[in-house]
């Protein structure tokens, strides 16, 4: 037999169901296709699937510690065992199972469906904002229209496979120790499709496909951010033989802003003002997104301090209203100053009273405008 199923499933000859049905679980949800589309772990996760589908069922395990393979076709199912099965590949076993024939005797169509395709959009912060409609090249398979997808010259067309009679399956008997066995494997003149192109299409050597560019106008709906998908139906590969087409989805990213940084649908910025600006109170000018706004500073403002103006962030991209644009505020000290300035400064120490301030000493770092700034930088 080639291959252990207890060993793909990591468990013990004697596993019980439950243990099995654990193994098989924890396995699945790891090598997942929509988990990990990587090909040799796909194939993992076909051999575990048909690990669990052997060891789970009580008789088909019966036949399988015995010699058998109940997967092989005519073995298993209608009482002869499958032992020995020459000639039978596991994956010619696994392509019945999940390939386009699922189970099904008889041919297999050579029509399938498309695989879904992935594009990147880049967008600035306020098409995020606000939505938008942008233009995309996209790069797919789509049908081949010299053979409109059948894969087959024009003026010519398929013909029944003469060694399988169309059949898209050979059978052949061999002698094992339990007797005659009857096994039948995917016809190798026409790989399983019952019917060969003598004259393959020009265009696209009879795959019934050929890439293209085309260009899509995609609506981008308000409230998108870094990494959200678009599924656009019908619009990615269109499949072999002309298949129905997968989803093309946009992913989207956002370019960063100059000013604004964007956390969820709140947007935050930073304005420095002059200690005296702070003390004073004033009004700062600043471009939102939607236009040019006064930001009110109050006379007082700490450094450190952030100013919300409500509804100027991002739009929800469900339930809409919007987010929040938070101004945190920074209070820059003079540096350099001259005689005159020092003399006022000093003026106006005495008269506060602070030419020798004892200070207010509190434990660990007060600044609420450095932790911020330290959540911002990630550190
Ligand atoms: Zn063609
Ligand atoms: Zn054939």
């Amino acid at each position: 037999m080639a291959t252990d199923y207890y060993a793909v499933l990591g468990v013990r000859r004697d596993a019980g169901q439950d243990e099995i049905k654990k193994a098989f679980r924890r396995l699945a949800r790891e090598l997942h296709p929509d988990v990990n589309p990587d090909p040799k772990t796909q194939e993992r996760f076909k051999e575990i699937n048909a690990a669990y589908e052997v060891l789970s069922d009580p008789q088909k395990r019966q036949v399988y510690d015995l010699g058998g393979d109940p997967l092989s076709p005519g073995g298993g199912g209608a009482g002869g065992f499958g032992a020995g099965a020459a000639g039978f590949g596991f994956s010619d076993i696994m392509d019945a199972f999940f390939g386009a024939a699922t189970g099904q005797r008889g041919p297999r169509s050579r029509t399938r469906r498309g695989q879904d395709a992935m594009i990147r959009l880049e967008i600035t912060l306020e098409e995020a904002a606000f939505g938008t409609t942008k233009e995309l090249q996209v790069d797919t398979a789509v049908t081949c229209t010299t053979c409109s997808g059948e894969g087959a010259a024009p003026g010519t067309t398929a013909q029944t496979c003469d060694m399988c009679r169309g059949k898209g399956e050979v059978s052949q008997v061999t002698r094992s120790f339990l007797g005659q066995v009857m096994t039948s494997r995917p016809c190798p003149q026409c790989q399983g499709f019952g019917t060969v192109v003598p004259t393959p299409c020009p265009e696209c050597a009879g795959d019934g496909r050929v890439r293209a560019r085309r260009t899509l106008t995609v609506k981008i709906p308000a409230g998108v951010d870094n990494g959200t998908r678009i599924q656009l139906a019908g619009e990615g590969e269109v499949g072999p033989g002309g298949g129905p087409a997968g989803d093309l989805y946009v992913e989207i990213a956002e370019t960063s802003h100059n000013v604004f940084q964007r956390r969820g649908d709140d947007l935050h910025c930073t304005v420095t003002i002059p200690m005296t600006a702070a003390a004073l109170g004033t009004q700062v000018p600043l471009q939102t997104l939607d236009g040019l706004e006064e930001v009110d500073i109050r006379p007082g403002t700490q450094s450190g301090q952030s100013i919300p103006l409500h509804g100027r962030g991002i739009t929800h991209l469900r339930g809409g209203g919007r987010g929040d644009l938070i101004v945190h505020v920074e209070v820059q000290t003079p540096t350099k100053l001259d005689p005159e300035q020092e003399d006022l400064l000093r003026r106006l120490s005495i008269l506060r009273g602070e030419e020798r301030p004892s200070g207010q000493f509190a434990p660990g770092q007060q600044g609420l405008f450095s932790r911020l700034k330290d959540a911002f930088n990630g550190r």
